[in-house]
């Protein structure tokens, strides 16, 4: 199949103009967006042709975040109910019993979760290699699902001996870290457009790394011209050990190491102040937006609205499935328009001196809430911005075809139907009935094509089993 046309659907571009089409359609050849428009502007048919009326068709979502091996070790009863500290130090002697086929496992449930969630191009940061693991584990099961994959080399130097949070049982030499980087980035990278797999130098976080790894890690993947990662400013525990350790907040940290610039970005980014944020714009940093995670680990809420008035580029992730716990990216931009509007109202409260019920002095001017189809574009464009990939996050002809469509007729949205884009937002998030990357479909209609669903789930709880057991 050479050429697919999509027809008489609801066609959600998200480009500049934002422009919406109520009876629309896609061609498309070999991978790529050839025409997008009304129905009378499209040829009448294809190699292969499907109607989808009554369906949206939105650009596919794109993850910035995650940890794919966490889907292992979700709800475990002893994190349950942690903050990020004490969770990551009851999780780490658990995740040093992982498997190389458990690499492979994990990263098939959590890219078939993103799928069946709208999901086209996902990041993953997986920082610890016990046993023998490699990344090469979850490359290989994100092109058996279909997926487009950000592969980020995590790296974990600075173990407990050291001053460092985890143990050194899951820390490795900072020598092999940064030959196993340059072996990843020769044998995978692929600068091109349209690419299925590129690489990513992600040193785990301020408190598991050394500044030393920070850097080479920047030098080498400046070497290739390969971007740049890193969880940062995560928590108030974060900021308190990079003060006292290293005699600077989080993001002058970075500063110092020479990790700013249009080719890095943060997961998280929550503890920040103005003048951070300044920084952040200066330099074209792009920033991960992980509302669920940030929720669940009570880490607090990053200041997105911020972000974006300084110009800041901001992409959701879903984070790792042991602080979400799910890989459900269409979720997630549903709470980050809901978590934008919780901060508007406790600012509001707390700026208050006599509240009304709805947290506001009477006659203040209604504050401007984040809207259905901007927490969309955080999802699709904004990360597309972030990953610094300029053939995702919207439908446009040239563009990768890379989408999802969901039928309109379901429960879930009735009574909605007025506005399909908001319905997929504010109503409660379902399962998506197709998602094509790269022109090929791995959901159709409502089922993954790629992977046997049934027998993954199996697989997965025996190694998640095996894990938790010890
Ligand atoms: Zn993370």
């Amino acid at each position: 199949m050479t050429t697919l046309l999509i027809k008489n659907a609801h066609i959600v571009t998200m480009d500049d103009h934002q422009r919406e089409i109520p009876e629309g359609g896609l061609f498309i050849r070999r991978g790529l967006i050839q025409e997008i428009g009304p129905m009378s502007e499209l040829p009448e048919t294809a190699d292969e042709v499907f109607d989808l009326k009554g369906h949206i068709v939105l650009p596919g979502l794109v993850n910035t975040h995650h940890h794919f091996y966490q889907t292992l070790t979700r709800a475990v009863p002893a994190a349950q109910d942690a903050n990020l500290f004490n969770w990551l130090t009851t999780l780490y002697p658990i995740w040093a019993r992982i498997k190389p086929e458990d690499i492979f496992t994990s990263a098939q449930t959590a890219l078939a979760e993103l799928a069946l969630s709208g999901c086209t191009t996902a990041s993953d940061h997986l920082y610890l290699f016990p046993n023998g693991s490699r990344l090469d584990d979850e490359i290989a099961a994100a092109q058996e699902i279909g997926l487009r994959l950000q592969a980020s080399r995590g790296s974990m130097s600075l173990g407990a001996s050291q001053g460092g949070l985890p143990p050194d049982s899951v820390v490795d030499s900072e020598d092999s870290i940064l030959k196993d980087s340059q072996r990843l980035i020769e044998e995978y990278h692929d600068a091109r457009t349209g690419a299925m797999v590129q690489i990513v130098l992600a040193p785990c976080s301020p408190f598991t790394v050394t500044g030393d790894l920070m850097k080479q890690s920047a030098k080498l993947a400046r070497e290739y011209g390969v971007h740049l990662h890193t969880h940062l400013a995560e928590t108030e525990d974060e900021e308190q050990f990079c003060l006292q350790k290293f005699g600077h907040r989080p993001v002058g940290y970075m500063q110092e190491l020479d990790w700013v610039g249009d080719d890095v970005w943060f997961a998280h980014a929550v503890w920040v102040n103005a003048e951070e944020i300044k920084v952040f714009a200066k330099h074209n940093c792009g920033v991960a937006h992980c509302p669920t995670s940030n929720m669940r680990l009570a880490s607090g809420i990053a200041p997105v609205k911020e972000y974006r008035a300084a110009g800041v580029n901001v992409g959701l992730g879903v984070d790792g499935s042991a602080s979400n716990d799910g890989s459900h990216l269409l979720a997630e931009v549903r709470n980050a328009m809901l978590v934008s509007r919780v901060k508007e109202g406790i600012t509001g409260f707390s700026a208050s001196p006599s509240p009304t019920l709805s947290g506001r002095r009477a006659g203040d001017e209604v504050r401007k809430l984040m809207t259905a189809r901007e927490a969309l574009y955080l999802g699709t464009g904004g990360g597309a911005a972030v990953l610094g990939r300029k053939d995702i996050g919207s439908l446009e002809a040239g563009k990768c075809a890379d989408f999802f469509a969901i039928n309109l007729n379901r429960l879930e949205y009735a009574g909605a139907q007025h506005d399909p884009v908001a319905a997929v937002v504010f109503c409660q998030p379902v399962r998506v009935d197709y998602t094509v990357v790269d022109g090929k479909f791995v959901v159709r209609e409502g089922q993954l094509v790629t992977v046997d669903e049934g027998k993954l789930i199996e697989k997965h709880n025996r190694a998640s089993k095996r894990l938790l057991a010890g």
